[in-house]
């Protein structure tokens, strides 16, 4: 159906200015003018989406700028002082598709819409103006659609508040959080250095702060090296009192003690994060859950720079692909996959939760039955939490109140599963908790929309046509009344046409019109003869054919609409009790919303760990760190994927539980340092192997099994990963600069409870201050930090640290040479390499032959100095000039076959006679000679 405008005498126009100007809405501009001026003042920053008829309108600087964001054409629509007007349009039901476009380029969008209908309107005159509003800003931090949103990745708005008083190195700040599309809220007060790695935990969509934090160094960098638009906001908002008042109203509650207790400064960022929300959802409150806490200490603390280069959620290029999260995705709903991302994001530290966690995996693990039977009914599982916050906002659909009854429907079948698995020991607490939260759902409101709705509903709610036939009489009759008239109608044409003898004429019905009788051309007349000229009225000619009212059709017409539009007003009051059912059974709702995304998640995890051959780790509060049989979670399963041959397992072991427990076998006594140097070529896979002991700390504690035989974490507190520094020009920092920053920040922030992962650190500058650096970082983490190290390095004089202090174990990853080539074991066995084999590894890379050769050269010259204690520069002046031994043709020339392989390649044996063998062999080895001689 074509999008049309109505409404068209109500234009913004008719003054003079082609720039919207405020000022003269108090002068001289039209009445509509003077509205579209004063809405667009009050929202400046937001393109203004200007409800008309089957289009939102954008004007002036606007439109300019939403129609090259959208590749849409440019008009103009009257004049402004004097001006024409720059116009686009955008049709409603392209609306979604045209806002998301405009999000993901970052802008926000008011969106206008009539609150009347323009009839309305015109009761109050011909020029009266047709009231319209600002019904909701959409921002990219308050999307609620699922158009809109991923359905795998939660959409948090961040409100971040620095509190006020304390000195820099003890400041602190909050970061309150909320998914308005789920309800989901966490709150979370942090150090100041550690709000960079909070705020890439939360990977928000939108940020607020106060207009006078906004600016502050540590808050400001936080934020750029975040990619989210940040919305400066008044700083008064940033109200506790009022941030308390609308906390508690928002939960429904007089006394937040049953949420724990909130700072100050919490419930002032809570304030302000709740005041945007009623700002741009204008007034419309959205479903609120209460909040979980993640502050200090609560979660593995991983700065951003680790979670980057760990790629936990986000790979290096900003895709799912390839990271941690895309190779542990094994669950079936977008809210279950939401979950596995949060708790990848947010490892926990208290052992006992995480047991509880690995005991609900274990047990769907154990039962095969169980495991599919539960996943096969959460696939049919739609998502309840967003369908709820959409109806709350007013913005829901009969498919939302469908989403919530077959959402409650899986909620019951996987209840029973679960309780039907229980075997004589029940289940572990954690999935009985979670049985029971789903055994409790709102079963009257799950039949009550069992019997309202239909299978499968229209998207809008508009034209009706959702409710069951059978639930409510009223509704029945109007229906009846409609189609009785229907058949009516259909007797009419039969009476019509046995009356006339016309058998072509038909009863017909058009918007313009209404029902008209319709004959051709050719019997146009016998219906204006005798009596029919009294029964039907001409009243349209067309080429073919003629139009004709009766009495009685203006009659049926007049049942039928009124039939129609009562039957439609009584499915929107049913909609709307409905939606009223949901709102007040909204609390038990969205805890069924979340019982069953941790039910999917777990059971994805169980999955994985079945399918992947994954092991349970043990965590407790030691400080172990032993892992045996250890594998890279992602690379292992590329490896697969591309068939370039099995992963290679390797231990690594930082920390015994206890003295008794066993190294790996291997490795004796010596190698048990909780600082492990390796060391070994390039290609070799030291950064693998030092990844995935990070990775696997992080699934044994976000409650995961791991890929290794056997596993044993003690907690570890905070987690650094430096594997591959790049540089950060936008900030003006080189290589070097960003890696010895984020080198400062682990030496000042580790605890003995860390684990400190560092690939080359010292790259970058003269090798004599590199390796220094290298060093000195070594001996402060074994005496001063005491946390658990993996230090990959190619300065192989750090080797003889291991010498020199207890804690430090050198380790080497193996490779054997062949015929000058080398192969690549990927094994980790104790001791130091002696060589990098850079060169060899330049060549597979593909270096030009005389580039190897030469390398080679001055390499060999370089280690004969060195073995022979001579400077390094003075027997430089021994290496000939790289003209002087650079080959010039023929056999040594690479690549491109030479003289004698040409000729070889011209040979067909089987066509030459013995005497031009013979010949050949003689011209053979005058081009070898000649070779050679070259
Ligand atoms: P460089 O010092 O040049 O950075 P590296 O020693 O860190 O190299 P990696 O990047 O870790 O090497 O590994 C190189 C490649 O070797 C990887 O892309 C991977 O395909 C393969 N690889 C690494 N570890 C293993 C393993 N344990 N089993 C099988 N293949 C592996």
């Amino acid at each position: 159906m074509a999008a049309k405008r109505k409404d068209t005498d109500d234009l913004p126009g008719g003054t003079r200015a082609a720039q919207p100007s405020p000022a003269a809405a108090q002068g001289d501009v039209t009445p509509s003018m003077a509205q579209f001026l004063e809405i667009k003042t009050a929202n400046p920053d937001s393109l203004l989406w200007y409800r008309m008829g089957d289009f939102y309108e954008l004007f002036f600087e606007d439109a300019v700028a939403a129609s090259a964001a959208l590749g849409i054409v440019l008009t103009k629509r009257g004049k402004h002082l004097g001006e024409d007007i720059p116009m686009c349009g955008v049709p409603i039901h392209r609306a979604d598709e045209y806002l998301q476009r405009l999000i993901r380029q970052g802008y926000r969008v008011a969106v206008c819409e009539q609150l009347e209908d323009p009839a309305e309107a015109r009761k109050r005159g011909s020029k009266a103006v047709v009231r319209r509003d600002v019904v909701r800003l959409v921002t990219p931090g308050t999307l609620t659609e699922d158009t809109l949103l991923d359905a795998r990745a939660r959409n948090y708005l961040t409100a971040a508040f620095l509190s006020p008083g304390a000195a820099h190195e003890q400041a602190t700040v909050v970061l309150a959080s909320l998914d308005i599309s789920t309800g989901e809220f966490e709150i979370s007060t942090l150090p100041l250095a550690d709000l960079a790695g909070d705020l890439a935990r939360l990977a928000p969509a939108e940020i607020i702060a106060g207009d006078t934090q906004a600016g502050e160094r540590t808050l400001s960098q936080a934020f750029q090296m975040i990619a989210a638009p940040l919305t400066p906001v008044p700083t008064p908002t940033f109200d506790s009192l009022a941030g308390e008042r609308m906390l508690k109203a928002a939960l429904g509650t007089a006394d937040l003690g049953a949420y724990g207790a909130f700072s100050r400064a919490e419930l002032a960022a809570i304030g302000a994060l709740l005041k945007y929300v009623e700002l741009t959802q204008v007034g419309h409150r959205p479903v609120v859950r209460p909040p979980r806490r993640a502050g200090r200490g609560a979660v593995m603390a991983i700065d951003a720079a680790s979670r980057a280069s760990l790629e936990l959620v986000r790979s290096a290029t900003g895709e799912r692909a390839g990271t941690l999260l895309a190779a542990m995705d094994r669950t079936v709903t977008g809210p279950g996959a939401r979950e596995l991302a949060h708790r990848i994001a947010s490892p926990l530290t208290d052992a006992a939760e995480i047991h509880a966690r690995l005991d609900a995996i274990a047990a769907i693990l154990g039962d095969d039955l169980l495991r599919e039977r539960l996943r096969d009914a959460l696939r049919q599982a739609p998502d309840i939490a967003r369908a709820v916050s959409r109806l709350a906002l007013d913005r829901g659909s009969p498919r939302d109140l469908v989403a919530v009854r077959d959402g409650l429907a899986v909620a019951f079948d996987v209840a029973r599963l679960l309780a039907d698995a229980a075997g004589p020991i029940g289940l572990p607490a954690a999935l009985d908790g979670l049985r029971e939260v789903l055994a409790a759902a709102p079963d009257d409101l799950a039949s009550s929309l069992a019997n309202a709705l239909i299978e499968t509903p229209p998207h809008v709610k508009r034209d009706g046509g959702f409710v069951r036939e059978g639930f409510r009489p009223a509704l029945d009759e109007a229906r009846r009344l409609k189609e009785d008239s229907r058949a009516v109608l259909a007797a009419l044409e039969a009476r019509y046409v046995e009356a006339t003898g016309v058998k072509t004429l038909k009863v017909r019905h058009n918007n313009i019109l209404g029902y008209f009788v319709e004959v051709t051309q050719q019997h146009a007349r016998v219906l204006g003869e005798g009596a029919n000229a009294a029964i039907f009225r001409h009243r349209q000619t067309m080429a073919n054919a003629a139009r004709f009212t009766t009495d009685e059709l203006a009659e049926i017409e007049g049942r039928i609409a009124s039939a129609g539009e009562r039957a439609l007003a009584l499915e929107l009051e049913i909609f709307a009790e409905l939606a009223r059912a949901v709102a007040a059974a909204e609390a038990a709702l969205s805890r069924v919303a979340a019982s069953l995304a941790v039910i999917d998640c777990l059971g994805g995890l169980a999955e994985l760990a079945a399918d992947e051959g994954y092991v349970r780790p043990e965590v407790d509060a030691t400080r172990a760190f032993e892992i045996v049989g250890g594998r890279h979670p992602v690379v292992e399963q590329a490896l697969r994927r591309s068939l370039a041959g099995a992963f290679i397992a390797n231990d690594c072991v930082l920390g015994r539980a206890t003295a008794e427990q066993p190294l790996p076998p291997g490795f004796d006594e010596a190698a048990d340092g909780f600082i492990w140097l390796v060391t070994g070529p390039n290609m070799a896979g030291k950064s693998t192997y030092l990844r995935q002991n990070a990775l696997i700390a992080i699934m044994a504690q976000m409650g995961s099994f791991v890929p290794a035989e056997r596993a044993h974490i003690g907690i570890v507190d905070r987690l650094y990963s430096r594997v591959g520094a790049s540089d950060d020009l936008a900030r003006g920092r080189s290589t070097f600069m960003v890696e010895m920053v984020e080198t400062a920040a682990i030496l000042n922030t580790a605890t003995e409870r860390s684990l400190v992962i560092l690939d080359e650190i010292g790259r970058g500058t003269a090798t004599f201050d590199g390796l220094s650096i290298a060093w000195a970082t070594i001996e402060h983490l074994h005496a001063s930090l005491g946390c658990r190290t993996l230090f990959a390095t190619h300065y192989h004089e750090l080797t003889a640290l291991s010498g020199r202090l207890n804690g430090v174990t050198n380790v080497t990853v193996e490779v054997k040479e062949w015929q000058d080539e080398i192969v690549f074991l990927h094994k980790v066995r104790p001791g130091a390499a002696d060589r990098s084999y850079g060169v060899q590894v330049a060549k597979l890379a593909g270096l030009p032959a005389p580039v190897i050769a030469r390398a080679g050269e001055v390499l060999r010259l370089l280690e004969n100095a060195e073995a022979s204690g001579r400077r390094v520069t003075d027997s430089l002046d021994d290496l000939p000039l790289f003209a002087a031994a650079r080959p010039k043709s023929g056999l040594a020339q690479q690549p491109g076959p030479g003289p004698l392989e040409e000729a070889f390649a011209a040979i067909s044996p089987d066509a030459l006679s013995p005497r031009e063998a013979l010949d050949l062999l003689y011209r053979l080895k005058a081009l070898a000679s000649a070779a050679t001689r070259e």
